[in-house]
């Protein structure tokens, strides 16, 4: 059984809350959406038909225990959940960033999803799948990456009214050159929310550089 890979490196988790931890990425090629702020836009198309063995002997070679699957969107193609379940049945401590436009109710449950809401300003607010919601569990994430301050005041209104921080915990996002880190840090505070706000450690260490 193959999967179209983009790129499969090591690097540090830039985000959620496992940021820091040495980490084992896996790049699946392909995306549904086109986000404004897309910033892996070149794992759209290319990469090569991997099996799921030879993916596993991969990963192992970096010897962490870490394995986030990210893309592109990883859900994109249907085995991808093969890949997860032999990732989980290995010991890894697996992760899944997935942009919410693909039902991950299939997903392992040992997997912590890293899950998307799209925003208005991000482009693809119709293309949020609003029942994956009822699929979130504890160990889970939901992650809004915010374009602006219309953008921080919708995620605001709509994790109150989903009481999405009852569910897992909530991560806010600014986009990379766009928001002002302190101006985000400085709306979250003068409103007390229940959020975690991040910022991509990845990009304040190397840059916009893939493969890291
Ligand atoms: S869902 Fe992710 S990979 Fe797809 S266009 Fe949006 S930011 Fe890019």
């Amino acid at each position: 059984m193959k999967l179209k890979i983009h790129e499969i490196f090591y690097s540090l988790q830039g985000e959620s809350s496992r940021v820091g931890l040495p980490t084992v990425f896996v790049r699946l090629t392909g995306c549904p959406m086109r986000c404004v702020y897309c910033d892996t836009a070149y794992a759209f198309s290319g990469g090569s038909n991997m099996e799921i063995d030879d993916i596993l002997t991969k990963v192992a070679e970096f010897g962490t225990p870490y394995v986030t699957v990210t893309g592109g969107e990883p859900l994109a193609q249907k085995d991808c959940h093969v890949l997860l379940k032999a990732l989980c049945d290995q010991g890894y401590s697996v992760s899944l960033e997935t942009g919410g436009a693909i039902d991950i109710g299939p997903v392992d449950a040992r997997v912590s999803v890293i899950l998307d809401i799209k925003t208005p300003d991000s482009g693809e607010l119709k293309n949020n799948l609003w029942t994956n919601l009822a699929h979130l569990k504890k160990t889970d994430e939901v992650k809004f990456v915010l374009c602006s301050r219309a953008d921080y005041d919708w995620a605001k209104d709509f994790l109150m009214k989903e009481r999405l921080t009852d569910k897992c915990p909530v991560l806010f996002s600014p986009v990379y050159s766009q928001v002002v880190p302190s101006d985000l840090a400085d709306w979250v505070l003068a409103d007390k929310l229940p959020v975690r706000m991040q910022l991509q450690l990845h990009k304040i260490l190397w840059g916009e550089v893939p493969g890291k």
